[in-house]
C-alpha cells in the first residue's frame, strides 16, 4: 500500500555520527531552510523531503522515467542481452570506471571468457592481462574466484537468489541488486554513485553520499521509488539519468523527464545536493624502482595476490625513506631486501606520477645492472627473467605503463 508518510515514519529520526558538523552547519545555514536538523553533541539527524512525491506521483515518476529511458538509452553491448554472466561482467567493470573505457574491455573479456566455465578454467594471469589498464584489480581476482565457485558447485549457473549471489567473492549489495534485477527481475534498487546523486536531489537528502553510514537511507529511498514490475529497466534508467542528465555539475534539468517531481529543481538547489563528507588530504609517497638487466633479460616480480595490485607483475622497488636516503640508495636497498641481488644503480630512466584511490606516488625508475647473487624472494610471489619482447605477455600496473615505452626503447638500443 502506498503511504506518503512512509519516509518520515521510516527515516525520522535516523541518527548518524557527523564528524564534520561545522561544515554541514555552514552549508545548511546558506539558505537551506528546508533542511531540518538538530544537534546533540556530534549527532545530526539527516533529513529528506518527499512532499513532491505523493502516491500518485510515485506512479507518474516511474512512468515518466521509463518512457524517457526506453527512448533515450545508449546502445551498449551489455544491454543487448539478459544473459546474467555478461550483465555481471559489465556491472563489475563499470564500478568506478567510465562506460567509454569499459566497452572495449567488456567486448574483449567476453570474447576470451564467454562463459562462467571458461572464466573459471582460465589462468588468473590471463584474466589479469585482460583487465590490464582497467584498474581495481581485486575486481578481476574476485570474478575469477567467484566463477570457480560457480563452476564447482553450480555447474556454472549464476544463482537467481539474492542471498546466494551475495555469497560469491566480490558480490556486494550494488552488484547483486543490479545483476539480479536486470537478468531475473529481482525487485531491488541498485544504488551506485549516480543513483545516490539523483535521489539526494529528488528528495533533498542531506546525508553525505560518500559516507557508508548513510547508505541505508539511500537504499531505502531507492527501494521505495523502484518500479517493482520493471526493476531492471528502472534501475538502468536511474543510472542513465544520473549519467546523462542529472550530472554532478550543471545538470540538464530542463531536459529532465522527472523535474516536476524534483525537490532540488523546485528550490533551485541542484548545485547544493548531493552533500559530501570532505576528503582527507591524499598522501603522496616517493617510490624507487629498479629494472635489473642481466644477459639481455630483465627481472620482474609478481605481487602477492591479496591487496593492492595483487597478482600483477612489476619491477622490484619500494618506498624511499624520506630524509634518510636518496632514491638511488632506496633502489639499491629495496632490490637487496626484496630479491637478494647486488646491483649497480645506473641512470634514471623516468620519473612518473600516478594516483590511486587513497594516495599518490611519484616513482623514479632506474636502469640497474646485475652484479651478483641469486634471486631469493622476500615479499613477491614469483619472479621471471624476461626479454624485452616478452614484456607484453605479463600484466603490469598502470604506473608501470607510464614508463614502458621509454623502457622498451632503452632496452632495445
Ligand atoms: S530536475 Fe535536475 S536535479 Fe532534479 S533529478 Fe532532474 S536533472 Fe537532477
Amino acid at each position: 500500500m502506498c503511504n506518503e508518510n512512509y519516509f518520515w515514519e521510516k527515516f525520522a529520526p535516523i541518527r548518524y555520527i557527523c564528524r564534520n558538523w561545522n561544515k554541514f552547519a555552514s552549508r545548511l545555514s546558506q539558505g537551506d531552510d528546508f533542511a531540518i536538523g538538530s544537534r546533540s553533541a556530534d549527532n545530526y539527524i539527516y533529513t529528506m523531503k518527499t512532499e513532491t512525491l505523493s502516491c500518485e506521483n510515485f506512479r507518474l515518476f516511474r512512468a515518466s522515467l521509463l518512457r524517457w529511458y526506453r527512448r533515450n538509452r545508449r546502445k551498449l553491448p551489455w544491454r543487448e542481452t539478459r544473459e546474467p554472466y555478461r550483465i555481471w561482467i559489465s556491472e563489475v567493470m563499470l564500478q568506478q570506471t567510465r562506460v567509454s573505457t569499459v566497452i572495449p574491455y567488456f567486448q574483449n573479456f567476453v570474447q576470451k571468457f564467454p562463459t562462467v566455465e571458461a572464466l573459471a578454467a582460465a589462468d588468473l594471469q590471463a584474466v589479469l592481462k585482460s583487465w590490464e589498464g582497467l584498474g581495481y584489480y581485486a575486481r578481476a581476482r574476485n570474478l575469477h574466484r567467484a566463477a570457480q565457485a560457480l563452476a564447482n558447485g553450480r555447474e556454472g549457473k549464476i544463482p537467481d537468489s539474492y542471498a546466494e549471489f551475495r555469497q560469491l567473492s566480490g558480490v556486494g549489495e550494488y552488484i547483486a541488486a543490479a545483476v539480479l534485477s536486470i537478468a531475473f527481475g529481482e525487485p531491488r534498487a541498485a544504488i551506485d554513485g549516480n543513483v545516490k546523486r539523483v535521489l539526494a536531489r529528488l528528495f533533498l537528502i542531506d546525508a553525505p553520499v560518500n559516507d557508508s553510514a548513510s547508505g541505508k537511507i539511500f537504499r531505502e529511498a531507492g527501494d521505495r521509488l523502484l518500479d517493482r514490475e520493471h526493476p531492471g529497466d528502472f534501475n538502468q534508467a536511474m543510472m542513465e539519468l544520473g549519467a546523462l542528465i542529472c550530472r554532478p555539475q550543471n545538470p540538464f534539468c530542463r531536459q529532465c523527464p522527472v523535474r516536476k517531481f524534483c525537490g532540488a529543481f523546485a528550490r533551485n538547489r541542484q548545485e547544493v545536493f548531493p552533500f559530501r563528507k570532505p576528503r582527507e588530504a591524499t598522501p603522496e609517497y616517493h617510490i624507487a624502482v629498479g629494472v635489473v638487466r642481466r644477459d639481455g633479460r630483465v627481472l620482474i616480480t609478481r605481487r602477492a595476490e591479496k591487496g593492492l595490485l595483487g597478482g600483477l607483475w612489476e619491477f622490484p622497488g619500494g618506498k624511499v625513506r624520506k630524509g634518510r636516503e636518496t632514491a638511488e640508495q632506496a633502489c639499491l636497498r629495496e632490490i637487496k631486501e626484496e630479491v637478494n641481488l647486488e646491483v649497480k644503480v645506473g641512470a634514471r630512466l623516468a620519473r612518473v606520477k600516478h594516483a590511486y584511490t587513497h594516495f599518490k606516488i611519484v616513482m623514479e625508475v632506474f636502469l640497474c645492472d646485475y652484479l651478483s647473487g641469486e634471486v631469493v624472494l622476500n615479499g613477491p610471489l614469483d619472479f621471471r627473467w624476461i626479454t624485452v619482447e616478452e614484456i607484453g605477455e605479463y600484466p603490469f600496473p598502470g604506473a608501470n605503463h607510464k614508463f614502458m615505452p621509454q623502457l622498451i626503447k632503452a632496452l632495445r638500443s
